[in-house]
């Protein structure tokens, strides 16, 4: 396994690869490890020739007070795990190697940015898409796997390649769960005692939700009140928000149909968490 720094270097390997017949599959991650990451880059293995994972934490889609400088890194271990998992070339380039001096370039995906966690967190899918898009240029993936654990952020992306005529096939891929139910996230190491027992409620919500919509609720507003009322009850949560949507326009639905996604944004202390579920989804339970 290779760990590429440099742009060039690492648009050069790709440029190799594809001469020589391969297929590239690509994991954006920005590191710290986990089960999650893990189950993308063990179905890159399988879909790819050459399997190329990305540590980059991107700063320009934290906002001011967010926690960039604070966010888990630990290359080495994720070296070793990434070594395990059968990844090819880890692209770890610095901030300065991805932005450098007069740097002035950025995507902006309108519509479905400003609502949801575009809209508590303003200029973040900028940053992401910008991220991604460059992302895309420099490893030339023909396939890219994306976690539905960020699920506006994959509508996003799909918006983006769809727009742009990107040629790279986008992936989406099942919340991978701790066995209680706490969608895995790098995050999570934020989490200390009680704040832990309390991030389950959650999935929790989301378990209550889809236990409500099989015995017949179809009334968005009822189902997000009785969700906000149980998330309320933890003492550390603070709800960002509590949504029902439309899986691709993300607009808000009255009624509960087999479209019907339930995101949930809330901070638990000062750690911001998301996990989402579709309702009505007999053939995908556990997301
Ligand atoms: P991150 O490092 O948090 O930016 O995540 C990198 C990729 O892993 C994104 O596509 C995420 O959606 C995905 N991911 C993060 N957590 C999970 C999870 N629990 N299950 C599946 N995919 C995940």
């Amino acid at each position: 396994m290779d760990i590429i720094n440099s742009v060039s270097e690492m648009q050069q390997r790709s440029l190799a690869a594809r001469a020589a017949g391969q297929r590239i599959a690509f994991v954006p991650t920005m590191g710290f490890l986990h089960q999650g990451h893990l189950s993308l880059l063990e179905e890159g293995r399988k879909r790819g020739d050459l399997l190329v994972l990305s540590i980059f934490v991107n700063p320009t889609q934290f906002g001011q007070g967010e926690d960039y400088e604070d966010y888990p890194r630990d290359l080495q271990r994720d070296a070793e795990l990434a070594a395990q998992a059968g990844v090819d070339v880890i692209f770890a380039p610095t901030a300065s190697e991805m932005y450098p001096k007069g740097y002035a370039t950025y995507i902006d995906v309108e519509g479905i940015t400003e609502t949801l966690c575009g809209a508590s967190r303003p200029g973040h899918f900028r940053g992401v898409t910008t991220v991604v898009n460059k992302l895309f240029n420099i490893v030339q993936p023909h396939l890219a796997l994306f976690g539905n654990k960020d699920f506006q952020q994959l509508a996003v992306i799909r918006r983006m390649v769809l727009d742009q005529n990107t040629p790279v096939e986008i992936i989406g891929m099942p919340i991978f769960r701790e066995p209680d139910g706490l969608a895995m996230s790098s995050r999570n190491v934020y989490l200390s005692g009680s704040r832990r027992q309390q991030a389950l409620v959650l999935s929790q919500a989301i378990e209550t939700a889809r236990q409500l919509v099989a015995v017949g609720e179809t009334d968005s507003a009822a189902l997000i009140a009785n969700l906000t009322e149980m998330i309320s009850r933890q003492p550390d949560a603070q709800i960002d928000y509590v949504r029902i949507c439309h899986q691709l326009s993300l607009q808000d639905q009255e009624q509960i149909d087999s479209d019907s996604v339930l995101l949930l944004a809330v901070f638990i202390g000062s750690t911001r968490l998301i996990d989402n579920s579709f309702l009505l989804d007999a053939t995908n339970p556990a997301q």
